[in-house]
């Protein structure tokens, strides 16, 4: 993977700036924003930073399996619930989206996304690949935003430091983030992760002034 410090923290790909006539709706009213990227990429910070700086933007806050890491608190980083709740929330159609990711499921609860989108709120949803991609389909008018790392190696020792996860979770969370790296053209937009600050502005920026999108240039690979 090319180091990618070069690059500035801002591509686009050919949707940004879209009026409807190509199928999209203007950047005005995108309301919904999915932000997605390699696991280790540094979403949670940044969701972290945009909830203590942004209050006037909504985060959907998650289901999952997965067991608490330290410091994690229910009903604010995740819900955390068993398989068999899990199960039932999927029956019932009350997830907008799921996946499994490393072992374990991870969902979106429905009802609180579209009620935050009827109020007219900005709302943002941090999930992986496969549930970026489940809202494409159902909501083409969401944006898309890629999460990507300065460089795979910054990426892989990101998510060694973290220290939470044994060796074979970390390596599990590797393949999927090499699928997830070479998805990065499915999405609207790509913002690198060079600084923590600079990425909420910009998110912050797309999300409730689309005027705000104005140094775009074309990936290079
Ligand atoms: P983590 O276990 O590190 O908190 O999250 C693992 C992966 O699951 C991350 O890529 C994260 O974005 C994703 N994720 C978190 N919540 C959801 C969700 O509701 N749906 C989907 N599809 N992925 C999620």
């Amino acid at each position: 993977m090319a180091d990618r410090s070069w690059s500035g923290d801002v591509s686009a790909h050919e949707t940004v700036g879209a009026g409807a006539e190509d199928g999209f709706l203007p950047l005005s009213e995108r309301r919904l924003t999915v932000l997605s990227g390699p696991s280790g990429v540094g979403k949670s910070t940044v969701v972290a930073e945009l909830r203590r700086a942004h209050p006037e933007v909504w985060l959907s806050v998650s289901v999952t399996t997965r067991r608490p890491r330290p410091g994690e608190v229910h009903g604010v980083h995740y819900y955390f619930v068993d398989g068999d709740e899990f199960d039932r929330l999927v029956a019932a159609g009350e997830l907008l989206e799921w996946a499994e990711f490393a072992g374990n499921r991870y969902g979106t609860p429905r009802e609180p996304v579209l009620k935050k989108l009827a109020e007219g709120v900005p709302t943002l949803l941090e999930i992986d690949l496969e549930g970026a991609r489940q809202v494409r389909r159902s909501m083409p008018e969401a944006l898309l935003v890629f999460l990507a790392p300065p460089s795979w190696e910054e990426l892989e020792k990101r998510l060694r430091g973290r220290g939470t996860e044994p060796e074979d979770v970390i390596a599990r969370r590797l393949a999927a983030g090499r699928i997830e790296m070479a998805a990065e053209s499915e999405f609207d937009l790509t913002l690198v992760n060079t600084s923590v600050q600079d990425v909420c502005r910009r998110l912050i920026a797309l999300m409730t002034d689309p005027q705000g999108v104005t140094t775009t240039t074309n990936r290079e690979v």
